[in-house]
């Protein structure tokens, strides 16, 4: 291999083209696109109801085996198989990802627009604000975060009446209920639409949610690994005296608002999601939420624009949808349903097209594993979507395998111990255990399986051969060597043509969920620990028993469940390598996002705002005098 040049120089040598020509390329109309600058642009959802009379393109997911601290190449992936197939196999290819937070962007991890000649340019708009979208989701969720302190601070000083008239005060004269105002009378059942009728009882209920302090789930965010804002105290000026609290912040894309971006399946959809948010209860144990506060239509106005997917474009001029990127820590890790579904549609065929021939394809990764990602993608967002996907990547590095086969722990920035630098196909070969049980895993899903082994300088021939091998032993329909790192869309061709084989497989494919939705909260999370984790099943913390038994009262018990735990472990510890089996998940606490749509259970203690390391990302940003930036990677 010759030397690839660094992430960013290869970024920057390639000229984009303009986003009008490559949004023309794929079909998409001038009435469609938003423009923002000359690289980027927001596609609107009408194009959706033009577009609706077409077969969807096929969908592909690309995931990996249990990773190591280094990453195993997902994102490089997803972007070399689109090259592939859109710059030399002649299909309509997308590369559906997340947009990146600039925590990490600044902190430990760098930038998330793929590697080597495998990218989403320009890299350094990709990482930063792109469009603006998670600028909008902070300032919906600080808003709703404003308004929760505030009206528990209006209600503790006023009684009813008052209370009620600020509330809805006489406008010219008039007093009117506003939309969302209607929506918790209805809500309450009072059948009422003119203010000055209800009764004092009515007034009382409709104005005072006698919100529980101790009960407030709702966060402020941030979009910096600002690790200080963890557990503050908010409330401390002389004019809030009296109503101090402790809460803290979380990164933005940890909030619910970016986890009802990415499933939302319209406007009206998001609107309802955002409003039904619960951000805590009463004191007599009600569900209080987003619209009771009356911040669901504000919330929506803040982000009707992010609701529209950002095209960008590959190194070799392919489009990228760039939509969402809820945290994969506590949520889905996977970019938005909008942005699938208008991509599906741009590579669809028309009615009576031959499929095989001219369908185009949509790739798409889901954050962590397999049996994390995967699992969550499927049970979660397909589930909230009805998207069936067609065929699942699992991406394996020699390196991950190694750690799984025993080898010793690898640390970002630290020199690769030396069996990772060598042939060693014996601890490999062991090491493959773990990629058979994510291949078994997917197999669950009556989807095809293509491993794509990510190819690093140091892999040798034999090492090749013997994750092949495995991998068809585990029951992959395929596994191909790519090197679209080093070599871009060229190096993944073979991987493109296996997967266009998977996909328009017909037989032995028959897409099923893990579970139903209606059993009970503990039998949902005991499927998933047994059947994908390898778990002999999960415990149930006196707490996590008590969240479930009131999310169960309060009507939320029949949603998916997103689990919350380490992704370098097929189990909840970290430390245990391999295939481990026979261990018990222990469930610490379970926390609902009723309007995302599922409920999360944490079986590990999970950070919701990263640190920044000593030497930090930011410390490396420079820009130049022509106003090139320099130094993110
Ligand atoms: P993931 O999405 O699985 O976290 P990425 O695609 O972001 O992984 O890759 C992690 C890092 O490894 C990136 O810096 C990427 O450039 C680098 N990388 C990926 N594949 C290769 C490869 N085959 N050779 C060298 N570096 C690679």
């Amino acid at each position: 291999l010759e030397k690839v040049p660094s992430d960013f120089e290869i970024s920057r040598a390639q000229k984009p083209k303009h986003i009008r020509d490559m949004a023309h390329e794929i079909g998409i109309t001038d009435s469609e696109l938003e423009l923002y600058g000359p690289h980027k642009a927001k596609v609107q959802l009408h194009l959706l109801d033009r577009l609706s009379h077409r077969k969807n393109g096929k969908y592909v997911l690309v995931t990996g085996i249990t990773p190591t601290p280094l990453g195993e190449g997902k994102s490089t992936t997803t972007v070399g198989l689109v090259q592939a197939l859109g710059a030399h196999l002649g299909k309509i290819a997308f590369a559906n990802v997340r947009q990146p937070s600039m925590g990490p962007t600044f902190g430990i991890k760098g930038g998330a627009a793929g590697g080597g000649y495998s990218q989403v340019i320009p890299m350094d708009e990709f990482n930063m604000h792109l469009t603006g979208d998670i600028h909008a989701i902070s300032a919906a969720t600080n808003l709703l975060a404003a308004a929760i302190d505030t009206r528990m601070f209006h209600e503790n000083s006023q009684k009813d009446g008052p209370l009620y008239k600020r509330l809805v005060p006489s406008k010219r004269g008039v007093r009117q209920f506003s939309p969302v105002m209607l929506r918790r009378l209805k809500k309450l059942g009072i059948d009422k639409t003119d203010p000055n009728e209800l009764t004092p009882a009515e007034a009382s209920k409709f104005a005072r949610l006698d919100i529980d302090p101790d009960t407030i789930t709702w966060r402020r965010v941030v979009d910096c690994n600002d690790r200080h804002l963890r557990t503050i105290t908010i409330g401390q000026g002389a004019a809030e005296k009296g109503h101090s609290r402790v809460t803290g912040f979380d990164i933005t894309v940890a909030s619910e608002c970016m986890a009802v971006l990415a499933l939302s399946n319209s406007l009206s959809d998001m609107r309802e999601r955002l409003g039904r948010m619960v951000v805590a209860s009463s004191k007599s144990g009600d569900p209080i939420t987003c619209d009771d506060i009356g911040c669901g239509g504000a919330l929506t106005a803040l982000m009707k624009d992010a609701i529209k997917p950002n095209l960008m474009q590959t190194l070799e001029g392919t489009p990228v949808f760039v939509h969402a990127g809820p945290f994969a820590n506590i949520s889905i890790g996977a970019n938005s349903v909008l942005a699938d579904k208008m991509a599906l549609k741009l590579a669809g065929t028309e009615p009576g097209e031959d499929e095989a021939e001219k369908s185009g394809y949509v790739v798409t990764e889901a954050g962590f594993d397999f049996t994390m990602g995967g699992e969550r993608f499927f049970n979660i967002k397909c589930r909230s979507s009805g998207l069936v996907p067609d065929v699942v990547v699992i991406v394996a590095t020699v390196r991950a395998l190694k750690l799984h086969g025993g080898g010793p722990d690898v640390t970002p920035g630290v020199a690769l111990p030396e069996v990772y630098r060598k042939e060693d196909v014996e601890l490999l070969r062991k090491g493959c255990a773990n990629l058979a049980k994510h291949i078994s895993n997917a197999k669950q899903y009556g989807l095809p399986v293509v491993v794509a082994i990510n190819q690093f300088e140091t892999d040798t021939a034999a090492e090749i051969a013997v994750i092949r091998e495995e991998a068809l032993k585990a029951g992959a329909d395929d596994a191909i060597l790519s090197n679209h790192w080093a070599e871009g869309g060229k190096g993944a061709v073979k991987l493109a043509e296996g997967v266009i084989k998977a996909a328009n497989k017909v037989e032995n494919k028959e897409f099923k969920l893990l579970y139903d939705v209606d059993k009970t909260v503990e039998e949902k999370l005991n499927i998933i620990a047994q059947e994908m984790y390898g778990a002999a099943g999960v415990e149930l913390s006196e707490l996590a028993r008590q969240k479930i038994e009131t999310y169960t009262r309060q009507g939320f018990g029949k949603l998916p469940i997103c689990v919350a735990k380490t992704q370098y472990s097929l189990s909840h510890d970290p430390a245990l390598k391999g295939v481990p089996t026979g261990f018990t998940v222990p469930i610490r606490d379970v926390r609902a996002s009723v309007g995302a749509g599922y409920l999360y259970a944490l079986a590990a203690e999970i950070m919701t705002i990263p640190g920044l390391p000593t030497h930090s990302g930011f410390m490396d940003v420079e820009v130049s005098e022509d106003g090139e930036i320099e130094g993110l990677f």
